[in-house]
């Protein structure tokens, strides 16, 4: 058995979901239910034996603790999270809460549980932390990407929030020798993504006919990598990663916002045409920039890739098709996910 935490959202959920496909080894899944949060991301395994769903919060200790005395999990893979940036520079404290507090907590409370364990039960568990390619700040343009051995230089609330949470979690390790994993992926996208993320945000305002806002110019570059590449990644790290190692996860395709919002656009006015004269294209607006926007992410993946064997499968042209398709296919999975975020 193992336990993640976040499972219910969009990472998480993929993960979930992609491990149930390949393996018979359980779940329990401790997941708070914010906005973000969506049992119909999981709906296909109700009634499945393997998928033990707990609502409750990371920071609540007590919790945690009787769910490892409960389950007895090898392994604890942390995705719970607040994401989004722009929530995070409007109100950052629950951002504090969850990602700096609750994985204390959660650190806390996985260290006095594998102080208990004894012999191969105790070398083999895992601490997983899902991190980002934010932590490491704003990549000057024509600058080689990041490594895992370049400085943490977060520049909004919500990446100086996951760095605090890498910080804590190599700390568990070098302190008290906890084993712990920590991944930094790039800009995921796929399906379950909540339509606050640029992708189904664009999907979900273009088929509305809203505009679809640009950041400033556009031209901040991210590297994105297909959510179930994530998975496989996260997979592997946890099956051959080296305690204490973290590692980088992008799949060297980086795109300007611009250019993904266009290629959206494009994309629907193939699936889904609309009668307005120029496409959908003729939505897109510019809007003032977020506030210390970073111009550009993007990770080395060498060190996955030659250490573990990782490969990404999917390419973003492919992949991006797949994605509007799903969304496009999936209008009531997306009327659940905007009621449940009007309703808090
Ligand atoms: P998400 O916002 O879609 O999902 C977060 C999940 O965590 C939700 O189900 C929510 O209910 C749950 N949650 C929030 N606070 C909680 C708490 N206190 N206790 C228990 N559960 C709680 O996020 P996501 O995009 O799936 O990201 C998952 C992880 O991956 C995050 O740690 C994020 O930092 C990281 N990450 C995301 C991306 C990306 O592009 N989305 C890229 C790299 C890393």
């Amino acid at each position: 058995m193992i336990l993640v935490t976040g499972g219910a959202g969009f990472i998480g959920a993929n993960f979930v979901l992609e491990w149930l496909a390949r393996s018979e080894e359980p779940i329990v899944n401790l997941d708070k239910l914010t906005y973000a949060g969506n049992r119909a991301n999981l709906e296909s395994l109700d009634g499945d034996a393997r998928h033990i769903f707990v609502q409750g919060d990371i920071a609540d200790a007590v919790l945690v603790s009787e769910i490892l005395a409960r389950y007895q999990p090898r392994a604890i893979l942390n995705f719970a999270a607040e994401s989004h940036v722009d929530r995070a520079i409007l109100a950052g404290e629950q951002f504090i809460q969850t990602n700096v507090l609750g994985v204390f907590r959660l650190l806390e409370a996985a260290r006095a549980h594998w102080t208990g364990l004894q012999g191969q039960e105790k070398s083999a568990f895992r601490f997983l932390q899902i991190s980002t390619d934010e932590v490491y700040g704003s990549l000057p343009p024509g600058a080689v990407a990041f490594t895992e051995s370049d400085r943490y230089e977060p520049n909004n609330p919500y990446a100086a929030s996951k760095a605090a949470a890498d910080h804590l979690v190599r700390a568990s390790c070098r302190t008290y020798g906890l084993p712990v994993l920590t991944t930094n992926c790039a800009n995921n996208y796929g399906p379950y993504q909540y339509p606050e993320k640029l992708m189904p945000h664009m999907i979900t305002s273009a088929l509305a006919g809203n505009p679809l806002p640009v950041y400033g110019d556009g031209r901040q570059l991210r590297d994105w990598l297909h959510v179930k590449d994530h998975c496989d990644a996260i997979r592997m790290v946890l099956a051959l990663g080296v305690p204490g190692e973290t590692y980088n996860v992008g799949a060297n395709a980086e795109r300007c916002n611009l250019e993904v919002i266009r290629s959206i656009c494009l994309l629907l006015d193939h699936m889904h045409p609309t009668s307005r004269a120029g496409g959908y294209s003729a939505q897109i607006v510019h809007v003032a920039d977020r506030l210390g926007h970073d111009r550009r992410y993007s990770v080395d993946a060498s060190k996955i890739m030659s250490k573990l064997g990782w490969r990404a499968r999917h390419s973003f042209d492919s992949g991006l098709r797949e994605t509007v398709s799903w969304y496009l296919n999936h209008a009531a999975w997306i009327d659940v996910a905007q009621s449940r975020a009007a309703s808090r």
